[in-house]
């Protein structure tokens, strides 16, 4: 695919930008090899500097940035801006806790003195979606530039202006040449890239179908790899729960980001007791929802991404009603220009559907009914992704229950999943494998030498 930036909200392509020829890339990649040679002699008070001069531009940039992302794939202003503030956060967060994460560990072994040392790896690949696309390429820069890596970025073919934005950043931010770099490559030349020699290791934040051929080249090429995926995340509903925040909470958990988030709620599995009164409250509050126009600031739910994942969105709907679930909501494409799909809940959902087996990416929930929190955690499980999940409960027993039975890479209580830099943020199953943010994603590209002195 070319990289373009098409408007999701009036379907028609603003900008095209040219690929990389080979000996431009070639020559990209030699040039962050002569970075990382420097770069990776610098110290962590010189790291932080830059990162948090990044933050510093960042803040004082929000709307202008906002306005980049909202055009490029359609989220809500509001919600743009909100991104571009989280990504200054997670700058200063590592600029500020880099050294103190990646210090020294002293081991107590035999030898007179024996620690583990991290240095960092070289070149790290990231291969970025459009979702969340500033906040998913800093969320994997912030860390591995602390570390001393050098970051190439292989951003979607829809975001293509952000992408050059991150890069302008960093290098306002006083980072040198090459310590940085957008390549505009296609898809199809990822595991080319990936076995290069110039190239350490590889991330990739995307769907099941690219982090299998990435975690294939990664494994052919004996490179370390990290893979963030999709999710169809479990949001359990238990009769003690508290309904008000509850309801209020599995709105913006599905329709964030137009409904187009990995870690968004899509299985809503609520106990028989509460079923009821829960899919009442919660198709009105999605009906209310106001669909449009993202810059305006009334609206809560902007266009879906591509015309064809909007079409996808419709037929994994109807498909879903065919197969005996019934929709309370939406279920329809509005009229006139841009890709819109009305906010929508499906109830009377079963594990062997087919909208229950995939990841549904744009704004319908489906409800599933389950007699109790056994079932309940059942249900959650019945999946072949793990990634987020949350529990809604005021029960200790319940809680419990559930943070040890659900499978998944987080499991949020009464409240909705999120990301914030102090915690691990990955999956399990086939949401993927490593983590990103905290102690945990700063160390996963770094070489932990066991240093041991007799
Ligand atoms: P995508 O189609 O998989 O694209 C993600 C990136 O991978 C893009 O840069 C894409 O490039 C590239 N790509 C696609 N096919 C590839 C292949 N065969 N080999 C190498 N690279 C390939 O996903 P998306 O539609 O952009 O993003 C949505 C998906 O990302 C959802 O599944 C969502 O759940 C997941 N996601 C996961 C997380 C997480 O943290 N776990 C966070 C956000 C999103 P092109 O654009 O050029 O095709």
């Amino acid at each position: 695919m070319p990289y373009a930036t098409t408007n999701p909200a009036t379907g028609k392509t603003e900008k095209v930008f040219p690929t990389h020829t080979p000996a431009e890339v070639d020559a990209l990649l030699d040039r962050a090899v002569t970075a990382f040679s420097s770069y990776k002699e610098t110290t962590y008070a010189d790291r932080a500097r830059h990162l948090t001069t990044a933050a510093e531009l960042l803040e004082a940039e929000v709307p202008d940035v906002a306005r980049i992302l909202t055009t490029e794939m359609g989220k809500t202003f509001a919600a743009a801006k909100a991104e571009v503030s989280k990504c200054a956060v997670a700058l200063r967060w590592f600029a500020a806790h880099g050294a103190e994460l990646l210090a020294d560990e002293e081991i107590a072994t035999s030898a007179k003195r024996s620690y583990v040392h991290y240095q960092p790896i070289g070149a790290v690949l990231a291969v970025m979606p459009w979702n969340f696309p500033m906040w998913q390429v800093i969320r994997f820069a912030a860390p591995a530039l602390m570390v001393g890596n050098v970051g190439l970025l292989k951003h979607a073919s829809n975001v293509p202006q952000t992408a050059l934005a991150i890069e302008d950043l960093f290098r306002r931010a006083g980072l040198p040449e090459g310590v940085f770099t957008t390549l505009f490559v296609e898809s199809k030349d990822v595991a080319a890239l990936i076995d290069d020699p110039r190239i350490a290791a590889v991330t990739i934040t995307g769907s099941e179908g690219a982090g299998m051929s990435v975690a294939e080249a990664a494994g052919h090429a004996l490179k370390k790899s990290v893979l963030e995926l999709g999710g169809s995340d479990p949001f359990v509903v238990l009769p003690s729960a508290d309904l008000d925040a509850c309801v209020r909470t599995a709105v913006t958990a599905r329709v964030q980001n137009n409904g187009q988030s990995c870690i968004a709620a899509k299985r809503f599995i609520v106990v028989d007791a509460v079923h009821d009164e829960f899919l009442e409250r919660f198709g009105e509050a999605m009906a209310a929802l106001v669909v449009g126009d993202p810059f305006d600031p009334a609206t809560d739910v902007g266009p879906i991404v591509t015309e064809s994942q909007r079409d996808e969105l419709r037929s994994q709907v109807e498909e879903a009603v065919r197969q005996g679930a019934t929709a309370h909501t939406g279920a329809a494409v509005p009229e006139g220009d841009g890709w819109y799909f009305a906010p929508t809940v499906l109830s009377g959902v079963t594990t062997d559907m087919q909208a229950a087996q995939v990841e549904i990416f744009g704004p319908v929930a489906m409800v599933l009914r389950v007699p109790d929190v056994e079932t309940a955690i059942a249900t959650a499980n019945a999946t072949t992704f793990g990634l987020g999940s949350s529990v809604w409960s005021n029960d200790e027993a319940e809680i419990a229950r559930c943070i040890e039975g659900i499978e998944a890479g987080a499991v949020f209580v009464n409240a909705m999943v999120a990301s914030t830099p102090e915690m691990p943020f990955g999956g399990i199953k086939r949401s993927g494998y490593g983590r990103e943010l905290s102690e945990l994603g700063i160390k996963e590209f770094t070489n932990a030498k066991t240093v041991w002195i007799a």
